[in-house]
């Protein structure tokens, strides 16, 4: 995950110096390339050998500098100065609390902080650390209360992703073990199961599934044993860390190189559907599962038994011959065998969680889960008017690619200053350009957004004559970590009772890794969007997916329409939508708890109702 990496690298070092007031360009330069790193779906080392890193945006001058440097040295000689003094988990909480280096800093100083844990000891003692606020904020109580709690937060919500990896970094990396594997002869197929094909936004592991060419109706331990070792020869595997010999399968879990484990399960065409079932998982949903099977009679030695089930298989893929394609849908028809041998209708893995899917399955009332092709459009693009990198053709390949009805170009307003944002004098003259669009572009439709920073309760940075002309209006906080639950709440409702606003993105402000989510009473912001007939966004980009499943879930109950946008600063960044509608499936959305699932007339008439009342 070197990518990330050194990403988080470049962010730690622009935060540190940005506290310096004379140079805010070298941050905002830091930034960029910070996130080119991040979003570029290639691995920086290989673009690098390849000589190509300097044709990346961004990537020139000192980002072009430090990023050699950590390539040829694995380190940087300006990083390491930093991290001499203060340890990089303690760098790293800036960027997750939000606070400002000198605050940070000269707390640590004054109380001797050498690491996380000692932080943790001095806020547990409370005393200490008050004091130190207290010069500091020049003692103001209501703050200091405040900056302890976010500090308090901000160490729990590290505790809470310690291991995890963004389910999109790790999908990066799939298809290059997945063809080392297959490199293998005596490999016929292999298949993503546990959290990944349940599709969590953030995962623990790679579990994959393997079906080699000798493991037919009957397992054959030794083979497979030999199989594992030569697995652990590939150049991805570090080490084998255990294995686990069960009486129908082996799995193995190893270190890989990049930074993630991997567990493999050597299965057989004769428990192919039952093992995809049980490693697919979750473990809660299957227990339930297997409870059903019990009062079925369909279980046996520990197991759903598939003997009976098994007499419904197709009888000419199992016994089919070794060579010739085994596809996907024919394991989806397995499971679905299953599902209905015990009453359910087939549950998508993405269900599969228990928190009422058996229940509703049992009924035949499962929704019928948002896909792709139901989006019609992405609402929150940030183009070359602000600080996206996107180009009006890398644009549109992405409208055709996903058959959108339109998109809505939304860039930054005044004072985002690290986002570039518009003055209203230059959102005039991108209104004229986008005016232009409109009538250039007859089998899609480019709407004018604006993602309008909420600086205060009811102060939007465009005055409100400016905002009703605006075709989307999105609220967005930017810079609100370090205010109260009450201050935020107070905001972000705000822009909802605002008629022209139309939606609030990234809602609660989390980055994946990077900032952990400001205060915010979430459950009043979902009650006031209800009440207003407001949209709140599902975050597509890969480090926010904010609002997250659970939260989702509450706005769908709710009624609350649900926007699914990428955020998109890079054209790649577009294709991160699928990731957002796994969000909404996994909280169980239907098409119509989707306000871009409206085609572009409807979506037209569900503001302007909303303006008329
Ligand atoms: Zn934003
Ligand atoms: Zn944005």
């Amino acid at each position: 995950m070197i990518n990330l990496k050194l990403a988080n690298i470049l962010t730690d070092i622009a935060e540190v110096n940005k506290s310096r007031t004379d140079d805010r360009n070298i941050s905002l330069h830091l930034t960029i390339a910070a996130r080119t790193i991040r979003d570029n779906p290639e691995r920086v080392d290989k673009i690098f050998a390849e000589g190509k890193l300097k044709d990346l945006v961004g990537i020139q001058g000192l980002p072009y500098d430090l990023i050699k440097e950590y390539l040829e040295t694995s380190s940087i000689g300006l990083y390491e100065e930093i991290k001499q003094k203060y340890s990089q988990d303690l760098i790293r909480l800036m960027r997750i609390s939000g606070f400002g280096k000198k605050m940070l800093f000269k707390t640590y100083d004054a109380l001797n902080i050498k690491t996380l844990e000692d932080l943790k000891e001095k806020l547990n003692e409370g005393t200490a650390i008050s004091s130190v606020l207290a010069e500091i904020t020049s003692g103001k109580d209501a703050a200091i209360k405040t900056y302890v709690e976010r500090l308090k937060l901000s160490l729990d919500y590290i505790e809470s992703i310690k291991g995890m990896s963004s389910r999109w970094e790790v999908e990066n990396y799939l298809e290059e073990i997945k063809n080392s594997l297959y490199r293998i002869k005596n490999i016929e197929k292999v298949i993503v199961v546990g959290s990944l094909r349940r599709k969590r936004s953030a995962i623990k592991d790679i579990d994959l599934m393997i079906l080699p060419y000798f493991n037919g109706l009957t397992f054959d331990f030794a083979k497979s044993e030999k199989l594992l070792d030569e697995i652990n020869s590939l150049d991805f595997i570090k080490r084998l860390i255990k294995k686990d010999k069960r009486q129908e399968n082996i799995s193995a879990r190893f270190e890989s190189v990049f930074g993630i484990e991997i567990e493999l399960i050597i299965s057989s065409r004769k428990n192919w559907a039952i093992d995809m079932l049980y490693t697919t998982g979750s473990k809660k949903h299957i227990e339930k599962l297997e409870a059903v099977a019990r009062g079925r009679g369909f279980f046996k030695d520990g197991r759903i038994d598939t003997t009976a089930i098994s007499k419904d298989r197709p009888e000419e893929i199992i016994n089919r011959s070794d060579t010739g394609s085994f596809p996907e849908t024919d394991d989806v028809r397995y499971e679905e065998i299953i599902y209905r041998k015990l009453g359910l209708q087939y549950i998508p893995p993405e269900l599969r969680e228990d928190l009422g899917e058996i229940e509703l399955a049992g009924n035949h009332i499962l929704p019928e889960l948002l896909t792709m092709e139901d989006i019609k459009g992405d609402l929150h693009i940030h183009s070359r008017w602000s600080d996206g990198i996107i180009s009006l053709s890398d644009m549109i390949e992405r409208i055709k690619k996903f058959r959108y009805e339109y998109i809505a170009i939304s860039d930054h307003t005044t004072s985002n200053y690290y986002g570039r944002g518009l003055d209203a004098e230059r959102l005039q003259r991108k209104t004229n350009y986008i005016d232009r669009l409109k009538s250039r572009f007859k089998d899609f439709r480019i709407l004018l957004g604006s993602e309008i920073d909420i600086r205060g309760v009811d102060k939007f940075d465009y005055p409100e004559d400016i905002i009703k002309k605006i075709d989307i209006a999105i609220g967005s906080m930017h810079s609100s970590f370090l205010n109260t639950g009450d201050e935020n709440t107070a905001r972000a409702i705000s822009a909802v009772k605002n008629k022209y606003i139309d939606f609030v993105a990234h809602p609660t402000g989390v980055v994946f890794g990077n900032r952990a989510p400001y205060f915010i009473d979430i459950d009043g912001l979902i009650e006031e969007a209800a009440r207003n007939n407001k949209a709140l966004e599902i975050n597509s980009y890969f480090l926010r997916m904010d609002l997250n499943e659970q939260n989702v879930r509450k706005a769908g109950k709710m009624g609350v329409k649900l926007v699914i946008n990428t955020d998109a600063h890079r054209p790649n960044n577009m294709d991160m939508i699928r990731l957002g509608v796994d969000v909404a499936r996994r909280a169980g959305l239907q098409k119509n708890d989707v306000l871009n699932a409206l085609p572009l007339e409807e979506l037209k008439a569900w503001k302007s109702q909303r303006i008329k009342a």
